[in-house]
């Protein structure tokens, strides 16, 4: 049997750092949303009781260390499963970019596995277990709108972002979430207006919700990485309604309501770097 699923990247349209606490977490308060630039995963059973990982990419290593093989060790130990399984991923989301990408394939390795197998587990509970591993796989098992607490693990849904396009732009650079986190001086963070950021989600306001997008990390990245700045700046100037950094970045994303601007929006942007696209917002 064959199973295929799609690993969808998140943006950040808010993301607040509220305190550190003892076990070394920060709890965070981070609305999310999906846009259609995903990974994709196929599965198929082995006969013997193992887990083959293969998959194409200079970044990210097809072992025991890929967040995705993580997830299918995790998954057959919970539920004692002692069948094998070949993983093959195929990665379009840029690697250490702030969209998630690790987390999307975990969690879309959970979701998959409980289709191979046949195993009716809910979505909550792969939630649950996805938490055990990182951050934002609860999220990503399922690839909604929400806003995510506690360390990320505490998903509460929200409605979907009006409809509209998205332009991620990506200087050639890869940016460790926690070389960020570590970085962070409470006192000093500026925090977003996730309350606004919310009510524009209720109330389906673009230009609200573009007003509003807010990231209490952008200033430790753009200090390490001035360019990071320098594209967001570049994205405000070609016109974009909303612009924000994504999770610890570097990844800079522009909202636009309408396509033709997008598309203006997104060939100025070729002129400042190589890794630009156009996407569809899921939410
Ligand atoms: P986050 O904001 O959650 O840290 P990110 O989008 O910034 O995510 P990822 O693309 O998830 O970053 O990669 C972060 C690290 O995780 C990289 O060092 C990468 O090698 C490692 N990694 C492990 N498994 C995967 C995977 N399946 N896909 C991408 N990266 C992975």
């Amino acid at each position: 049997m064959l199973v295929m699923e799609k690993a969808p990247a998140k943006i950040n349209l808010s993301l607040d750092v509220l305190n550190k606490r003892e076990d070394g977490y920060h709890d965070v308060e981070m609305v999310m949303t999906t846009i259609d630039l995903a990974d994709r995963l196929e599965f198929r059973e082995l006969s013997a009781d193992k887990i083959q990982l293969s998959l194409e990419s200079r970044y990210v290593p097809s072992d025991e260390r890929n967040l995705a093989y993580k997830a299918a060790a995790l998954f057959k130990e919970t539920y004692k499963i002692n069948k094998g399984v070949h993983i093959r991923i195929d990665k379009s989301i840029p690697v250490s970019a702030g969209l998630a990408g690790g987390s999307a394939d975990a969690a879309a390795v959970l979701r998959g596995l409980n289709r191979l197998w046949q195993m009716d587990i809910s979505l909550t509970e792969l939630a649950d277990l996805g938490a055990q591993l990182g951050a934002d796989i609860a999220f990503c098992v399922y690839s909604k709108t929400a806003i995510a607490k506690g360390y990320g693990e505490l998903i509460e849904f929200l409605p979907a972002p009006p409809a509209c396009w998205v332009v991620i732009a990506r200087p050639d650079i890869g940016v460790s979430s926690y070389t960020v986190f570590d970085q962070i001086n409470l006192p000093e963070l500026e925090h977003p207006d996730t309350k606004e950021v919310l009510e524009a989600l209720n109330e389906g306001n673009f230009s609200k919700l573009c007003n509003h997008l807010g990231n209490a990390l952008e200033p430790i990245t753009f200090s390490m990485h001035p360019e990071v700045a320098k594209l967001k700046e570049a994205m405000r100037l070609a016109g974009a309604e909303g612009v924000m950094m994504s999770g610890s970045g570097p990844t800079v994303f522009g909202l636009m309501k309408h396509h033709r601007k997008a598309l203006r929006i997104y060939n100025s942007m070729r002129g400042f770097c190589k890794d630009v696209q156009l996407i569809r917002m899921l939410g």
